[in-house]
């Protein structure tokens, strides 16, 4: 069997389209442009790589972007003051703040400072409890975009055996709890797991956010497995690969994403659409009577 390659690329394209469209109506008929505010501290590059994409993202779609950079050495009062002013302008429908932070500053209270209303990353903890009831308000990106993935692909969940390898709270956790709301039967594996493929073996749906390169081999595939390689590694080469042997299991998987041009394209889409989404909802908020929750 060779696998489908999974062209996230395409599905990427095809979904900014029709946020565009998206962005035109809150334009046309509610005189509302999205905007995301994004704070960056310090001068870490791959920071600054992913927050030049999340800003050429809005771009494309037609968001406002607010760029706020800060020193490395900008104290965690300074900070929530900024999250703060943002939470209260109107114009700002989401709230990013980009990890990792420099070691002086607690995540957590950072995080939480944001408005839930406006967290279009989906970590606050009331949207990450969300997702154990299935009412967060935002999806975390990356598990959202592997979600959509999946829909794009009409590869049923219910009923499925899922194995997600890895259980980080930015997509390992999320991925799994969001997949066992459609009805998924999920396992997570981790690093203390004990004989990967024993588990890995019973997934019709493996999802790897590992961050070991190769991680993955065909024996430990089952054949005809979907498989979405959520890892990104560089290796000393240079080569950017995925946690999955990809030529090895595309043989064997009957759908694999490429890394790159996989789950990595539908990551920041799936910000532009979060971010939309709350403009969507501040809008519907000021024209309807019935005003959501604060
Ligand atoms: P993390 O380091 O926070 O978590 C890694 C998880 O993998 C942990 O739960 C750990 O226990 C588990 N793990 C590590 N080694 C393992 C092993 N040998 N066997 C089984 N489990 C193992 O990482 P993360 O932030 O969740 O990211 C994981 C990967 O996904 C990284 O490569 C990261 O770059 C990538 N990533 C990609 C995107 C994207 O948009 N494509 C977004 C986020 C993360």
């Amino acid at each position: 069997m060779t696998a489908k390659i999974i062209d996230g690329k395409a599905i990427a394209r095809k979904l900014r389209a029709e946020y565009h469209g998206r962005v035109d109506v809150l334009r046309s008929r509610h005189n509302v442009t999205p905007a995301l505010a994004v704070i960056l501290v310090g001068d870490n590059p791959a920071s600054q790589s992913y927050v030049r994409n999340k800003i050429a993202g809005c771009k494309e779609v037609g968001i406002r972007s607010e760029l706020i950079e800060l020193p490395t050495t900008v104290g965690e009062t300074e900070l929530l003051d900024h999250i703060e002013r943002l939470n209260n302008d109107a114009s700002i429908h989401g709230i990013l703040v980009q990890l990792p932070l420099p070691a002086h500053i607690k995540v957590s209270s950072v995080l939480e400072r944001i408005s839930v209303e406006k967290d279009v990353d989906g970590f606050h903890l009331y949207n990450m409890g969300g997702l154990v009831t299935g009412n967060t308000v935002f999806s975390p990106c990356t598990p959202y975009g592997v979600q959509k993935i999946l829909e794009h692909e009409n590869i049923p969940v219910e009923g499925r055996n899922v194995v997600v390898v890895g259980a980080s709270n930015i997509v390992g956790k999320p991925t799994a709890l969001m997949l066992m709301q459609q009805d998924a039967t999920v396992v997570i594996c981790h690093k203390k797991t004990v004989d990967l493929g024993n588990f890995t073996l019973l997934a019709d749906i493996l999802v790897v956010a590992a961050g070991v390169p190769n991680l993955i081999v065909p024996q430990i595939v089952k054949t005809g497995a979907v498989v979405i390689d959520v890892g990104f590694n560089r290796l000393p080469d240079g080569r950017i690969v995925g946690d999955v042997d990809f030529d090895g299991v595309k043989e064997k998987a009957s759908y694999i994403t490429p890394v790159p041009g996989g789950v990595g394209q539908m990551t920041v889409t799936m910000l532009l659409h979060n971010t939309i989404l709350s403009a969507e909802r501040a809008a519907s908020a000021t024209t309807s009577p019935f005003r959501r929750r604060a």
